[in-house]
């Protein structure tokens, strides 16, 4: 009798809904959009992009790497670079040292240069897991720095862009990254130099309203959400209703802001083109579609 009355009843034992939801990240992750259950190492194989539906997963700086590049032939830049604490911001220091440990990064950016389709690049990969891949001094001084290595050595610069926008526990000092890093380009673009700039999801803040709107070819990956301010604000500012789609990568394509929007297994290749059009003697042509 006592084990009939402490036994679970059996509705328990049904999952709330909360509970079916998650899914056990590692092994198996749910699209976000077509709700369809992939196992990682699936997904891995596709680039991170679910087969179902072609939503493509953000992804860190250190798999960007490893998709991007011909094998092995990168190195990374200024990797002990680390931002300090300018305006004494309660508990900064501990998030920073959070996600490093998250993301294997020092700060939200990974720069370098390496090889892609046999030609040699410099490359900056933002990381959204780190800080919402906010801009602070060691961002832009990181992306500057490349760029300058970049126009020293005769490289073309490609930027991965992935950021929450301006880092609001360094104050004005993340916002002086804007002008710096656009300085930079600015000196490199009139040494003739190439840069391409790819806005993954979301590319929003300051870091779309400098760097990653200045490239000679702005591309974007499918989906990705790209603007200033949040729809929100903007709706609540001119008192209109926007269209569903506005701030997609699609939508800004329609409306002439990129010029290509390019899904993250075509990339490589299409980065061989314009790269080759580029390089001396180079003449393959750009299939833009
Ligand atoms: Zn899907």
């Amino acid at each position: 009798m006592k084990d009939f009355f402490t036994k679970k009843k059996k509705y328990a034992t049904v999952p709330s809904a909360k509970a079916r939801q998650d899914v056990p990240e590692g092994i198996v992750r749910k699209c976000p959009k077509c709700k369809k259950i992939m196992y990682v190492k699936e997904l891995q194989k596709h680039l991170f992009v679910c087969q179902s539906c072609g939503y493509h997963y953000p992804i860190g700086a250190h798999d960007r790497a490893v998709m991007l590049f011909d094998q092995d032939s990168y190195v990374e830049f200024d990797k002990d670079m680390v931002s300090l604490n300018p305006l004494q911001f309660p508990n900064y220091m501990n998030k920073l040292e959070s996600d490093r440990k998250k993301t294997k990064l020092n700060e939200a950016v990974w720069t370098g240069k390496g090889r892609i389709e046999g030609f040699e690049c410099a490359v900056a990969i933002m990381d959204k897991g780190f800080r919402m891949g906010s801009m602070g001094s060691v961002v832009g001084e990181k992306i500057t720095r490349m760029i300058e290595y970049a126009d020293k050595n005769a490289l073309p610069v490609l930027i991965f862009s992935a950021s929450g926008g301006a880092r609001m526990q360094e104050g004005v000092l993340s916002l002086m990254q804007m002008a710096k890093t656009s300085a930079a380009l600015k000196a490199f673009s009139e040494n003739a130099g190439l840069y391409i700039s790819i806005m993954t999801h979301p590319t929003t803040g300051g870091v779309s309203a400098s760097f990653a709107s200045l490239g000679d070819y702005n591309f974007a990956e499918p989906g990705a959400l790209i603007g200033f301010a949040g729809r929100r604000i903007i709706e609540q500012t001119i008192g209109e209703e926007l269209p569903d789609d506005f701030q997609t990568a699609e939508f800004l394509l329609k409306h002439g802001q990129l010029d290509q929007v390019i899904p993250r297994s075509e990339l490589r290749n299409v980065l061989r083109q314009v790269l080759s059009i580029h390089s001396e003697g180079g003449a393959e042509e750009w299939d833009r579609n």
